[in-house]
């Protein structure tokens, strides 16, 4: 029989935890979110607290448990052709942050940091939630609300490691007018179910914005490309980053008695491809949503150019007619730059992300077979992408293949959830206001 969810507990313990944080923002004084050296950004309880009622509401707005669209059918001004395989899309562009420090800093081309710019300094925002290095520990992240577009450049380029923008959403439901979200698609997908629940945050958000995601690797992962960098000891690091300083760029780090002239420098291939990848969370083995169809606004790397020295260039996709709105008025405003797109560019960008979209068919099919839990999807089709673009070995790898994982990864074990390290964050930046639930009046039900 397969085991039942009670609450983000079992989410995390049973291996389907994305890491976004919701819970924490939730059930402040039930959960924190910790790292996990082999797992990410995981809820634990807190104690004396233990496992809460508000805890188990949390479920309901929990991505790692499930995740739906209200329909798979396009609605008018949606781009018909995509609106199965890659969900609600109605403008493509190409293209790349106006200020050539962003464009250069950004992942790819910039563009998250130069749309969250513009609704900051023009569109009179009042902050963007986003994640950014730690300055004690530059190899975790955590989550800020930037107020500043210096402070927004400084969370720029992707982390390939464990984050939780979600679990600072107070910041944003307590500040003192809209504000942009930034995260990965589980990230915002989470703030799509939230914002339903929470009319005050709800009213706050003024635009979310994706980044196009294949997987959130471990901190085991980022230690490995440490030691391959020549970090023996990461407690000396003064900065570590994964891409970026062009298209995609090198992962660098620092130490603090690094002298000027020493670089520590991978490609994107040896960091991201032998490192990096292998170590990604379960959970994201699991995920039919690479893109960010939850988004207003989504932005990957248009993969289908030569890469090399190139400074960079984003793929931008605006899902709600909000989104199109923000994107027009900043490239008018002079913000961005950017070229409308065929929307087949968005496959040849992405040629694996659609293969990646069927197998999770074969690997929840599996799951249940096995008795296991597995998330929930609504109108993410994906049966017809396993059927007709899986070759059979991928077929045999989705299903038989995950009966090997399901053994390999001890999935039918509770994941032994132990902080990675045990070092104090920063304090928090106020706004915490009581348990969420509470504030409404009455907790969330299953
Ligand atoms: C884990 C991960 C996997 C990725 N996989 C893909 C992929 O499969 N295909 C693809 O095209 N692109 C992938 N990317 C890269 C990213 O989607 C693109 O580079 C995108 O185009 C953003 O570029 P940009 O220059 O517009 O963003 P930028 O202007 O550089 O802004 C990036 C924003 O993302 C936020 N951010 C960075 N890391 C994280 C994180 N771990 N969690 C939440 N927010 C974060 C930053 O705070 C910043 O605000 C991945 C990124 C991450 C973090």
């Amino acid at each position: 029989m397969r085991r039942r969810l009670r609450d983000v507990h079992d989410v995390a313990s049973g291996k389907l935890c994305t890491g976004c944080g919701v819970c924490a923002y939730l059930a402040p004084t039930e959960v924190r979110m910790v790292d996990v050296l082999d797992h990410g950004r995981r809820p634990l309880p807190i104690v004396p607290a233990g496992r809460g009622p508000d805890a188990a509401a949390a479920l309901r707005c929990c991505p790692g448990a499930g995740l739906g669209h209200e329909t798979s059918r396009p609605a008018p001004g949606e781009v018909a052709e995509l609106r199965a395989a890659w969900g609600p899309v109605r403008a493509i562009w190409e293209g790349y942050a106006a200020d050539p420090a962003v464009r250069y800093a950004g992942s790819s081309g910039g563009v998250a940091t130069a749309l969250a710019g513009y609704c900051l300094t023009e569109a009179g925002m009042a902050g963007v939630l986003h994640v950014g290095a730690r300055s004690d520990v530059p190899y975790l992240n955590e989550t800020r609300l930037s107020r500043t577009p210096a402070q927004l450049l400084a969370g720029a380029g992707s982390r390939y490691a464990p984050a939780s923008p979600c679990d600072r959403l107070d910041l944003i439901e307590h500040a003192e007018g809209p504000c942009v979200f930034i995260g990965k698609p589980c990230d915002v997908a989470a703030v799509r179910m939230v914002r339903r629940l929470r009319p005050e945050l709800d009213a706050r958000i003024g635009l979310t914005i994706a980044v196009f995601c294949a997987g959130t690797p471990t901190t085991r992962g980022t230690l490995e490309m440490l030691a391959r960098l020549g970090v023996d000891d990461p407690t000396m690091l003064e900065s570590v980053h994964y891409r970026g300083n062009g298209w995609p760029g090198q992962a660098r780090a620092r130490l603090r008695d690094d002298p000027p002239e020493r670089r520590r420098e991978l490609s994107y291939a040896e960091s991201w491809g032998d490192i990096l990848q292998k170590h990604r969370q379960w959970r994201c083995y699991l995920c039919p949503d690479h893109t960010g169809e939850f988004a207003d606004v989504a932005v990957g790397d248009p993969w289908y150019r030569p890469t090399g020295d190139d400074p960079g260039r984003s793929l931008v996709l605006a899902r709600t007619e909000r989104g199109v709105r923000l994107v027009e008025a900043a490239i008018a405003a002079g913000a961005l730059v950017l070229t409308p797109v065929a929307p087949a560019v968005l496959p040849a960008s992405q040629p694996n992300l659609l293969g990646a979209r069927g197998a999770v068919w074969g690997r929840v099919a599996t799951l249940r077979a096995a008795g296991l839990p597995a998330p929930r999807f609504r109108h993410l089709p994906m049966a017809g992408i396993w059927w007709r673009h899986l070759s059979l070995a991928e077929k045999l790898r989705s299903t038989v293949g995950t009966l090997r994982r399901i053994r390999r990864k001890r999935l039918r074990e509770p994941a032994a959830l132990v902080p990675y390290p045990e070092v104090a964050p920063p304090a928090p930046e106020p706004a915490r206001h009581g348990s969420h639930l509470g504030q409404t009046g009455r907790p969330l039900s299953k």
